[in-house]
C-alpha cells in the first residue's frame, strides 16, 4: 500500500500549503495513486474503503485544473446526500484556502434557490451538489455547464442505490464532450460499470484493497446471541469495555427506534438516525454526535452513510449487515487515521452461515467470543470504579472534606464505614432518609468525588448508577445525586406487570426472555426503583415503550400542557404499555385534569391517579 509525500505528486505550492495546514502528513494510498493520473486529465475510476481519503483524492486534482480568472463553473461534484455535499464542500474550501479567486458552493435540496443562485451568479467555479438539485438548476438555466472541465461522481454506488441514475445521466449528457470524469465509490457493482462504459473514455481503474490495511487495526469479534438476548448482550459488552463512543447498526428503522428506546431507558446516552427522520433533525443528531454530546448512535446503514466521525471506540453490528461490503463500510468507521478500534458483530441462528460466507468472500478475520457473564460485567465495572478512585487519589484531584469527615468520625463511625457508605451512594443507591429507621443513616452530602468527575471529560456514568440521560446530554456533568429531580429517570428494571389503574395485574410484558428477566431482577440492575419521594404521587398514563414514549416526551408534554415547571415531574417509569409518572402531590389533580385527551405518540391520554399499592 504505497503512500507518498504530497510534495512528490506534482502539486502547486498553494495546495501543498493547504494540505500542510490541514495536518495531512502524507498522501493516503488512494491519493497517491489517483492524484498524478487525474492531473493528466485522464478519466479515473477510484475504489477504496470509507475513510481512506477519497475526497482529497478527487478534490486536489480537480482544484488544480480550475482557472481562477474564469468566473464559470469548471468543476461539478455530485454527492448522494446533502450532508455529504456539505462535508465535501468544507474539504474543498480547506484545500483551496490558498488558491486565490476560487469559490466553491454547495447546492442541495432544502436550501433556498435564491441563495444558491446568487453564489452561482457570483461566478463560483466549483459546484458540489446532489443530482436532483443540480438538475433543477440546469433546467432553470441558473447553472451553466459549458465551461465544465471536471465532473466527479462521489459515492456512485450509493447514488445509484438512492435512485439517482436518471438524474446523473441527465447531468452527464449535458456536459461538454471533453470534460474529465472521475468516479469514486467504495464498491463498483455492475450498474456502475455500465455507467462508466457509457460516459467515460478509457478510464484508469485504481483500486486500493482495504481489508489488509484495516485488519490489524480493527479488532473484529463476533458473538452468537439469541435474537431476544441481543440487547442484554449489547449492554454487557458496553459495560465490560466501558465504551463511551460508538455506532450501533441495525437493519431496519423499527429496530433502530426500538433499540434506541431500550438503551435510553437503561440509562445510556443514545440517539438515532434513519431514513424517516427529517433532514434538519438528522443534521442536529450528526452534529451532536460529532461533538460527543451523546455516547451511542443507533443507525441504519443508509442514514449513517457519509457521517464523518473519527475516534469511534466501537462499531456494533447489532444486526448482521447484508454483505461483506456493507460490513467493511460499517467497521471502516472505527480505527480511522491509524487508531485502533473494535467491531463487534452479533449473529443469531442461521446468520452464522451468512457471516462465515462473508468472511470467506472478503477474507475477513473475525474471531468468535462469548458474551461476558454477569460476574464479569460486575467485576469490570468495579475495576473501572476502583481505577477512578485510585487515579483521583493519586492526582490529588479532590476537594478536602475534612470537616464533614471529622463530624462523622466524631459520631463513632469508622473511616471504612464512611467510605463504604459513600461508595454505596455513588453506586446510585438511595440515601436512607434522615431520621428513618436504619441505625446508620448518612445524610446525602455534597458529592464527594466531584473533582474526579470533572477530571474526566467523557460523559458521566456513576458506577452502578444510572447513566447520564440522553434527554439532557449537554447538561453540565453532575453526579446522580446532584441531578434535578425531573432528569432522574428510573430505568425500567422493576418487575413489569401491566396493572390497570386500581385493577389486577395482567400478564407480564411478553418482550423479554427468562434470562433477561432474571438479569433484570439481579444485582446488575443499575438503579432499582425504590419508591416515591415524599410529597409525590403517581399518575398512570396509557402510553409506554410500545408507543416509543421517552421520559423527555412525558416531561415536555406535562410541562407544555399544564404550564407548570418541569420540576413538578419526578421519577418516570416506562413500562410496555403504560408509564408511571411521579408528580408533586399539590399539582396532581390539575395535571390529571389537563392531560385528559391530550395526544402523545398518537394516543389520546387517559391519565389516572394511582394508589400506593399499585405502584411497584
Ligand atoms: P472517504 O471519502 O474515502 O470515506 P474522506 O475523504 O472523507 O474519506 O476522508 C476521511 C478522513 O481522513 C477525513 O477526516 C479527512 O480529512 C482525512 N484525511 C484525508 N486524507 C488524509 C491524509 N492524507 N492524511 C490524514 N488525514 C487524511
Ligand atoms: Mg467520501
Amino acid at each position: 500500500m504505497e503512500k507518498r509525500p504530497f510534495a512528490e505528486l506534482g502539486l502547486s505550492p498553494e495546495i501543498l500549503k493547504a494540505v500542510e495546514k490541514m495536518g495531512f502528513e502524507e498522501a493516503s494510498p488512494i491519493q497517491t495513486a489517483v492524484i498524478p493520473v487525474a492531473l493528466t486529465g485522464k478519466d479515473v475510476v477510484g475504489m477504496s474503503s470509507t475513510g481512506s481519503g477519497k475526497t482529497a483524492a478527487f478534490a486536489i486534482p480537480a482544484l488544480e485544473r480550475v482557472d481562477p480568472k474564469l468566473r464559470a463553473v469548471q468543476v461539478l461534484i455530485l454527492c448522494p446526500t446533502r450532508e455529504l455535499a456539505v462535508q465535501v464542500a468544507e474539504e474543498v474550501g480547506k484545500l483551496s484556502f490558498f488558491k486565490r479567486g476560487i469559490q466553491a458552493v454547495p447546492i442541495y435540496g432544502g436550501q433556498s434557490y435564491d441563495r444558491q443562485f446568487r453564489a452561482l451568479a457570483a461566478g463560483a467555479q466549483v459546484v458540489i451538489g446532489t443530482p436532483g438539485r443540480v438538475m433543477d438548476h440546469m433546467d432553470r438555466g441558473t447553472l451553466s455547464l459549458d465551461q465544465l472541465r471536471v465532473v466527479v461522481l462521489d459515492e456512485t454506488d450509493r447514488m445509484l442505490d438512492m435512485g439517482f441514475r436518471d438524474d446523473i445521466e441527465h447531468v452527464l449528457k449535458n456536459t461538454p464532450a471533453q470534460r474529465q470524469l472521475l468516479f469514486f465509490s467504495a464498491t463498483i457493482p455492475r450498474g456502475i460499470q455500465d455507467l462508466i462504459g457509457r460516459y467515460s473514455r478509457d478510464p484508469e481503474w485504481i483500486k486500493i484493497e482495504s481489508v489488509a490495511q484495516n485488519a490489524p487495526l480493527v479488532e473484529q469479534v463476533y458473538f452468537e446471541v439469541d435474537r431476544r438476548s441481543k440487547i442484554e448482550a449489547l449492554t454487557r459488552l458496553i459495560d465490560v469495555h466501558d465504551f463511551r463512543y460508538g455506532i450501533i447498526f441495525c437493519s431496519t428503522k423499527i429496530m433502530v427506534d426500538e433499540l434506541d428506546e431500550h438503551l435510553h431507558a437503561r440509562g445510556y446516552a443514545t440517539d438515532r438516525l434513519h431514513g424517516d427522520i427529517s433532514q434538519a433533525q438528522r443534521e442536529r443528531v450528526m452534529d451532536k454526535f460529532r461533538r460527543r454530546a451523546f455516547e451511542f448512535l443507533v443507525a441504519t446503514d443508509v442514514a449513517a452513510r457519509g457521517l464523518d466521525v473519527d475516534d469511534l471506540e466501537v462499531v456494533f453490528n447489532f444486526d448482521l449487515p447484508n454483505d461483506a461490503e456493507d460490513y467493511t463500510h460499517r467497521i471502516g468507521r472505527t480505527a480511522r487515521a491509524g487508531k485502533s478500534g473494535r467491531a463487534f458483530t452479533f449473529v443469531s441462528g442461521r446468520e452464522l452461515y451468512k457471516l462465515q460466507g462473508m468472511m470467506q468472500v472478503a477474507r475477513l478475520k473475525i474471531r468468535r467470543e462469548s458474551i461476558p457473564s454477569l460476574d464479569q460485567v460486575e467485576e469490570a465495572r468495579a475495576n473501572v470504579f476502583f481505577e477512578k478512585i485510585r487515579a483521583t487519589l493519586e492526582a490529588k484531584q479532590f476537594f478536602s472534606h475534612d470537616r464533614m469527615i471529622d463530624r462523622l468520625l466524631e459520631q463513632g463511625y469508622t473511616s471504612t464505614d464512611i467510605c463504604s457508605a459513600m461508595i454505596h451512594l455513588l453506586q446510585g443507591a438511595p440515601a436512607a432518609k434522615p431520621g428513618g429507621a436504619p441505625a446508620k443513616a448518612i445524610p446525602a452530602a455534597q458529592p464527594p468525588l466531584r473533582a474526579a468527575d470533572e477530571a474526566d471529560a467523557r460523559p458521566k456514568r456513576a458506577y452502578g448508577g444510572p447513566r447520564p440521560h440522553a434527554a439532557d446530554p449537554e447538561q453540565k456533568p453532575a453526579s446522580a445525586a446532584a441531578r434535578p429531580s425531573h432528569a432522574r429517570v428510573t430505568p425500567k428494571r422493576a418487575p413489569d406487570p401491566e396493572p390497570a389503574p386500581g385493577g389486577a395485574p395482567a400478564a407480564p410484558a411478553g418482550d423479554e426472555t427468562e434470562e433477561q428477566e432474571a438479569v433484570r431482577r439481579s444485582k446488575y440492575e443499575r438503579a432499582p426503583r425504590t419508591g416515591r419521594e415524599p410529597g409525590m404521587v403517581t399518575i398512570f398514563f396509557n402510553v409506554g415503550r410500545k408507543h416509543l414514549v421517552t421520559p423527555a416526551d412525558i416531561v415536555g408534554k406535562v410541562a407544555g400542557v399544564t404550564r407548570l415547571p418541569a420540576e413538578v415531574v419526578g421519577a418516570i417509569d416506562i413500562h410496555q404499555r403504560h408509564t408511571l409518572v411521579d408528580v408533586a402531590e399539590e399539582h396532581a389533580p390539575l395535571i390529571v385534569k389537563k392531560m385528559v385527551g391530550i395526544r402523545l405518540k398518537g394516543e389520546a391520554l387517559a391519565p389516572a391517579l394511582v394508589g400506593t399499592e399499585t405502584k411497584l
